[in-house]
Order: structure tokens, then sequence, then C-alpha cells
């Protein structure tokens, strides 16, 4: 089990004025923050993340959604971070999420779900690497 993943405060989030509750949640589960930037995705960038998703329905949407706005991407760190995640973040659709999850109480929509989380320890390394140079990694 590694101890890095990589979360992504959503435009919708972002949007809304749920950084700040979403940070609180990240410092609240016990998550430190080895990387953190705001930043803007261009749609290629935004297609280039999420290419394992391209022959999906959602593909376009995804990619027009998350290149529409700010956003903040995270690199965590935690015990088990990738598993510690996605349970403080809860069901990709909000419907479904548990309470007292991120996507419970911030989320907009499946679509709109607030952050991402990394799905494997070795998709969490590259996602970071994605982001992130080294030296933005302390
Ligand atoms: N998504 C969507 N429609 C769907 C499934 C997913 O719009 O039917 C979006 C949603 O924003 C989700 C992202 O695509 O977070 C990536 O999907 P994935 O299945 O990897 O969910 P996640 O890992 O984010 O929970
Ligand atoms: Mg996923």
């Amino acid at each position: 089990m590694g101890n890095k993943t990589f979360a992504i405060i959503k435009p919708d989030a972002v949007k809304n004025g749920f950084t700040g509750n979403i940070y609180d949640r990240i410092i609240q589960a016990g998550f430190g923050i080895q990387g953190a930037k705001l930043i803007q995705m261009s749609l290629a960038q935004a297609e280039g993340f999420y290419d394992i998703h391209r022959s999906r329905p959602f593909f376009g949407e995804l990619t027009k959604f998350m290149s529409s706005g700010k956003c903040m991407v995270l690199a965590l760190e935690k015990e088990n971070a990738v598993n510690e995640w996605r349970t403080t973040i809860g069901s990709t659709n909000p419907a479904d999420a548990a309470e007292g999850t991120i996507r419970k109480d911030f989320a907009t929509s499946l679509g709109e779900n607030a952050v991402h989380g990394s799905d494997s320890d070795e998709n969490a390394i590259k996602e970071i690497a994605f982001f992130f140079s080294e030296s933005e990694l302390i």
C-alpha cells in the first residue's frame, strides 16, 4: 500500500466556494499536503488526464467541464492514501455517497462531483507527475 494519492478540487466546488471547506476535510482526515496549486486545465490537458475514459460516453462532457474553470490540484500523503482518500470523498455519484463524505456534502451532480481521487497507487504516481514537477513536491 502506497502513501500518496492525487486529488482535484473540481471547477464546480471552486466556483461554489467550497475550496476552504474541502481543505478542512483534507486536514481533518489526517492527510499531509505535499503539493497544491490553482490551475485551469486546457481541453487538451483534461483529455490527457482522463485518457482512460476516452471511449466512455461522458468523455466529452467531462473534459469540457474539467477545463471550464479553475481547479485545485493536490498531492496528498497518508498511509494507505488511495483508499483513505476515496473513503473521504465518497461514491462517484453524490446520490450514492455516504453521510459525511465530501461528495455527499459538496457535489453538484454525477458529472460535477466536487473532487477527484486516484483509483490505484500506480495511477496516483502517474497523476501526481502529470501536474507536478519534482521541485513542487515538498
Ligand atoms: N462521470 C460522469 N458520468 C458517469 C461516470 C463518471 O460524468 O457516468 C465523471 C465524474 O466526474 C467522475 C469522472 O467522470 O468523477 C471519472 O469517472 P470515474 O468512474 O473514474 O469516477 P471517480 O473515480 O471520479 O469516482
Ligand atoms: Mg476514477
